[in-house]
């Protein structure tokens, strides 16, 4: 259940609803949002009469909500969201494409791969300057100095960026560089840093984990929502089956169902989801007709050279030819 408070609500009705919903044995948890003062009930949904708390003062209106996650769920908010990373808007009828190279490997290659996907009509830059790497012994990303080169390129070329962040600790220096934070797939559960990127107000790219279902995705989404920070973007990026000639198996199903069950966009990443540039252009087709509210797109100038997934990632030409179907196809779909 969700209490929406009036915003004139005082601290003394707030107190006094707050201490009914702890009395009947229920959690309240209690925060500002979307401009509107909110209260989330957790506990036994039999224990909870809305009406009871309905005539309150102070409260505005009373939601009944039957899935696990509460902000993110469309029962709490009908109307799709945006959510904006500078002039990019996630959400909306245009999709962005994000794109850039895995890994920033230095301040040339990461600029010329930069200025290939403005030029294909990308709008945002991606690139990772700490990599989760499989291997202790792989490339593990240039760090700050990675952030520092995708700053001084996104000033130039005008572009927002995301860069992955994988330790609360580093949180702070990827903020200062980026204009949205990833979440990767291996740390969509890591509570701790799903709690620290809540008291940003970074928007956040959260990825689904690898062996993730939708609900524990969108449970991970609530970690960051109720933390306070609402501006979620989810990303389908793959998950694990029995499937060896594929490095994940891409679950576009996911794209239309968490649509339905959630208000937050979602976005869909073919580079993991396939592991191998062949399937990456017909997977990232294939996620525009089914809906999906944007892509994030691995490309490197020298694929072959590449530090860090080079076997799927697209050269720029291909990228381009990519981009021009994108474009084809989205005047087709009506269904946003
Ligand atoms: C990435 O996008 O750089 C990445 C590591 O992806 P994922 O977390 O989905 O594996
Ligand atoms: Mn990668």
């Amino acid at each position: 259940m969700i209490i929406v408070l009036n915003y004139a609500a005082t601290t003394e009705q707030i107190d006094r609803i707050l201490l009914k919903i702890s009395r009947s044995g229920l959690e309240p948890f209690y925060l500002e949002q979307y401009g509107k003062k909110i209260i989330t009930v957790i506990g036994n949904s039999k224990a909870c009469n809305s009406d009871d708390y309905q005539s309150l003062p102070g409260v505005e209106s009373v939601v009944l909500i039957t899935t696990p996650f509460k902000l993110a769920s469309r029962e709490f908010k009908q109307s799709k969201s945006i959510i904006k990373v500078r002039d990019v808007e996630f959400g909306g009828t245009v999709k962005p494409v994000i794109a850039g190279p895995c890994a920033i490997e230095g301040y040339e290659q990461f600029r010329k791969a930069a200025m290939a996907v403005k030029e294909a009509g990308a709008v945002m830059l991606r690139g990772g300057a700490y990599k989760p790497r499989t291997s202790p012994y792989s490339f593990q990303g240039l760090e700050e100095e990675g952030l520092s080169i995708l700053l001084a390129v996104s000033r130039e070329l005008n572009m927002p960026t995301v860069s992955e962040v994988t330790d609360p600790r580093n949180i702070e220096v990827v903020s200062r560089h980026v204009d949205m934070l990833q979440i990767g797939a291996r740390n969509m559960q890591n509570f701790v840093l799903l709690k620290e990127v809540a008291k940003t107000n970074q928007p956040v790219l959260l990825k689904r984990g690898a062996s993730a279902t939708i609900e524990e995705w969108l449970m991970a989404a609530e970690y960051i929502m109720a933390g306070g920070n609402p501006n979620v973007v989810l990303c389908e990026r793959g998950i694990r089956t029995f499937e060896t000639y594929t490095r994940n198996t891409l679950d576009l199903s996911a794209v239309p169902l968490v649509q339905h069950l959630s208000h937050l966009p979602v976005i869909v990443d073919p580079s993991h989801g396939t592991g191998s540039w062949r399937l990456v252009s017909p997977m990232a087709r294939a996620a525009i007709g089914a809906g999906a509210d944007g892509l994030i797109i691995e490309v490197h100038t020298c694929p072959e050279e590449a530090v860090s997934d080079g076997p799927q990632s697209l050269t720029p030409h291909n990228f381009s030819k990519l981009m021009k179907d994108i474009a084809a196809i989205s005047t087709v779909i009506t269904d946003n």
